[in-house]
């Protein structure tokens, strides 16, 4: 059976960790160097699940499209978010405005792909006390339209909620296809 290919784009402010979030999930690494991506970089993941239903094993590939990090917010071209299947929306928890912005990042997505799905991530998690996180946990999870399907509280430095996340998206393509 051919195995399933779906798409996700990683958007946000600049620097808030997208490409940081990448690396962690597909390579297991992280670095404190500053390198950003140039252009765009798609990296290839397999995902194995176990279905709960009825214990069977099923496969899908992610392609995970990361863009270029000077890129303005508003200069987000619609072309690399085009034929995505769902969006890790990332904010870092230590900047207020790159949270102010995941909204917009949404609206935008989903007004190029009416039918995707979205993850918020709220990262840098281990810079700051995660109790002090759970109301704007709680005031995202409200304020989202059910096709925003978790908000995390992830860290690419420790790897906290990283393959959850990115699991949480595998199983909604599965479920969904
Ligand atoms: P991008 O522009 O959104 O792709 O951001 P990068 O992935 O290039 O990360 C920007 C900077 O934040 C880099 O110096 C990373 O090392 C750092 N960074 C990314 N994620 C984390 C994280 O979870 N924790 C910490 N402490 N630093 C992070």
């Amino acid at each position: 059976m051919a195995i399933i290919s779906k798409k996700i784009c990683l958007v946000g402010d600049f620097g808030v960790g997208k490409t940081s979030l990448i690396r962690r999930f597909v390579d297991r690494q992280f670095s404190d160097q500053y390198l950003s991506t140039v252009g765009v970089k798609i990296s290839r993941k397999k995902v194995d699940l176990i279905l709960p239903e009825t214990q069977s094993q099923q496969s899908i590939q992610l392609l995970i499209w990361d863009l270029e990090g000077h890129t303005k917010f508003k200069g987000i071209t619609p072309s690399y978010l085009q034929g995505a299947s769902a969006a890790v929306v990332v904010g870092d928890v230590t900047r207020q405005d790159t949270l102010d912005h995941i909204r917009e990042h949404i609206d935008l997505f989903l007004s190029i792909n009416p039918k995707g799905w979205v993850v918020i991530a709220l990262n840098k998690m281990d810079l700051v006390d995660s109790e002090n996180l759970d109301g704007l946990v709680q005031k995202m999870s409200d304020s989202q339209t059910n096709q925003v399907l978790s908000v995390y509280k992830t860290s690419a430095k420790t790897g906290a909620y990283v393959d959850e996340m990115f699991e949480l998206l595998s199983r909604q393509f599965i479920s969904k296809s």
